[in-house]
C-alpha cells in the first residue's frame, strides 16, 4: 500500500506520523548546524498538504456535505467573511454551588 493510498484512507492516523517525523527531522538537522545553540525544536507543528490530485474524490469547490465527514480532502475557495476568533474548548470545569466540588466536562459529553 503506498503512502498515498494509507494518506486518503487514513488521513487520521497519517498525520500525526508526519508531525512526529518533522519533529525528529528538526532534531537530525540541528545537530550539525551552526547556529543550535540559539535554535529551538518546535513541537507543536502540524503536516499540511497541498496540491492533491484535480479529481472529484478529492476536491470541493462548494462546502463540504455530510457524505463527506471522515473525508480527506482540497477545498478551493475565497474567504469573503471573517470574525473574532473562537477559542476551542476541549473541557470545562465545573465548581459545585452546594458543596464546593469541582467536577471536568470533556466537550464530547456537552453536545
Ligand atoms: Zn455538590
Amino acid at each position: 500500500m503506498s503512502i498515498c493510498e494509507v494518506l486518503l484512507s487514513n488521513p487520521d492516523k497519517l498525520f500525526p506520523v508526519f508531525d512526529a517525523a518533522m519533529v525528529e527531522s528538526q532534531s537530525v538537522l540541528m545537530i550539525n548546524h551552526r547556529l543550535k545553540n540559539v535554535m529551538n525544536v518546535k513541537k507543536h507543528i502540524h503536516a499540511r498538504i497541498m496540491s492533491l490530485p484535480v479529481c472529484p474524490e478529492l476536491t470541493r469547490t462548494t462546502l463540504p456535505r455530510t457524505a463527506d465527514v471522515d473525508s480527506f480532502l482540497s477545498i478551493t475557495g475565497t474567504v469573503i467573511r471573517t470574525t473574532v476568533m473562537k477559542m476551542l474548548e476541549y473541557e470545562k470545569d465545573y465548581i459545585c454551588a452546594k458543596c464546593r466540588s469541582i467536577f471536568t466536562v470533556e466537550v464530547l459529553t456537552l453536545n
